[in-house]
């Protein structure tokens, strides 16, 4: 139950506590997804590690359930919980880049947008996600899917440290050597052990240009199109990336009047390499068909990062189910394209990504997240504004779900997996890594503190 008295005070916190009798409190209670509306007893808004330590001995000596956020975006609300405190790292920006080491070392509260912009000062990146407010946290703790992966790996497997807070307030270092069980956790595992202040990551060179866009081709080309973009992304070299949306074209100046709010196919491209050579290997692509909007150029790879956050603008509410496939075969795209017809949200999406390339190559025992052996992946987003046909646009994407699993391995990781989908998170970590990841929880987190997220529950 909430009250209306002023925020408490903690001992040695140095933050921002906001209660529920405090102006920024409706502001600080929500998550990105407003499907979930929670109300906790405190925001903790954290600005360093001995802020968090205090924290999370409030929520001990006041028996407070504890969700931790990073950007606020986790799907399923688990940035905001009921009666319980918010240990909120985004207060924590922190940037150290070295630019000839070609590493960084960044706190935990920055999102995509300002990570993306701190290393392209120096030309440099890490895979992040495909929409510029996520959290670094969450995403890379979860794993860490964006453009660069085909070329880099996930967000998890450039990770080379991370500074964390455990349920009993000792802070440890993670990495290949120190605490190495921890950091194979960290990687992938979620938010199960600890609330993590800094990471890490190993950086790359990408841009700052970069040949991309977008065209957004009439869904009538649905079939010919997705079997195209498929065949020429799984014979395209790592640099290409991108993604085939199964969209509804967007009230925007850039699409033709007369094709706003029907039923489109949309594709972003990318070529993370040299613009020119992009230009050339992309032309099949950008020139197929006749599409409504040709929007492909030259442009920073910041404004790459940014290219689909109008899709899930803040204040949406929002329900997913995303899958692998090991093969993206006709009858799969066949399937997907029936299922959207009967769509019930309008700004629902369902986005078919390559995978492949560093995806394949990279030492998948090296880290908790499962990376399977497959070429494609799905993101079935259904978004839609306020409470109005909520069941049904859940319905709806749970059914696209069910109709694709004859193609798909059922499996995902812990970013994209609803919380009653205990069994499936299971079984995509695989019954070897599951049980590391128990044997870790029951060392790191007994009494499962940090609960309020993709659970792996100690054994006892
Ligand atoms: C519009 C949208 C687009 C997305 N696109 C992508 C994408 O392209 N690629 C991708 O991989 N994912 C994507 N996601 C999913 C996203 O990665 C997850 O929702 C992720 O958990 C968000 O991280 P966050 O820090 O913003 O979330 P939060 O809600 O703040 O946190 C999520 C969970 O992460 C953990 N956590 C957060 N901060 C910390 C911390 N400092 N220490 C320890 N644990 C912490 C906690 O367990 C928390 O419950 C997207 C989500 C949305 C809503």
């Amino acid at each position: 139950m909430t009250t209306t008295r002023p925020a408490p005070r903690i001992p040695d916190f140095q933050g921002e506590l906001i209660g529920p009798a405090d102006a920024a409190y409706e502001t600080f209670r929500r998550c990105f997804n407003r499907d979930h509306d929670q109300h906790p007893a405190l925001v903790a808004r954290c600005t360093s590690p001995q802020d968090v330590r205090a924290a999370l001995r409030h929520a001990r000596e006041n028996s407070l359930g504890v969700s931790v956020r990073g950007g606020g975006h986790a799907t399923a609300g688990f940035a905001s919980c009921e009666g319980g405190i918010v240990v909120d790292t985004s207060p924590m920006k922190r940037v150290e880049i070295d630019t000839e080491a070609r590493t960084g070392r960044f706190g935990a509260g920055l999102t995509w947008g300002e990570l993306d912009a701190a290393t392209q000062e120096s030309g440099l990146a890490v895979t992040g996600g495909r929409v510029s407010d996520t959290g670094v946290a969450g995403l890379t703790l979860g794993s860490g899917s964006g453009w660069l992966e085909r070329m880099y790996g996930p967000s998890a497997w450039n990770m080379l440290s991370a500074e964390v807070m455990t349920a009993d307030g000792r802070i440890l270092h993670a990495d290949e050597t120190e605490n190495a069980d921890l950091f194979w956790g960290l990687r992938g595992g979620g938010g199960n052990f600890g609330v993590v202040t800094e990471f890490g990551f190993r950086l790359h060179p990408v841009g700052p240009l970069l040949y991309a866009g977008m065209l957004l081709h009439p869904r009538s080309a649905a079939g010919p199109l997705t079997r195209f973009y498929r065949d020429f992304l799984e014979q395209a070299p790592d640099e290409v990336t991108g993604g085939i949306a199964l969209i509804t074209a967007p009230p925007e100046d850039f699409v033709p009047e007369e094709a706003r709010g029907k039923p489109a196919v949309g594709v972003i491209v990318a070529y993370i390499g040299d613009p020119a050579r992009g230009e050339d290997v992309l032309k099949p692509l950008v020139e197929w068909g006749e599409p409504l909007v040709r929007m492909v150029q030259q442009m920073p790879y910041t404004a790459v990062q940014r290219m689909l956050d109008d899709g899930t603008p803040t204040g949406v509410s929002e329900y997913f189910k995303i899958d692998y496939l090991p093969e993206l075969l006709d009858e799969a795209l066949d399937t997907a394209i029936a299922q959207v017809e009967s769509v019930t949200a309008p700004m629902t999406q369902v986005i078919f990504c390559p995978l492949g390339g560093e995806m394949d190559r990279l030492d998948a025992g090296a880290m908790a997240l499962a990376t399977p052996p497959v070429k494609w992946v799905y993101f079935c987003l259904t978004v839609w504004w306020g409470d109005e046909g909520r069941g049904r646009h859940i319905d709806w994407a749970r059914g696209f779900h069910t109709a694709m699993r004859p193609w798909t391995t059922g499996t995902s990781v812990p970013n994209f997996i609803c919380p009653d989908e205990g069994a499936r998170l299971r079984a995509s970590f695989g019954p070897e890594k599951y049980a590391r990841l128990v044997a870790l929880k029951d060392r790191y987190d007994p009494g499962n503190v940090f609960a309020l997220n993709q659970n792996i529950p100690p054994s006892g």
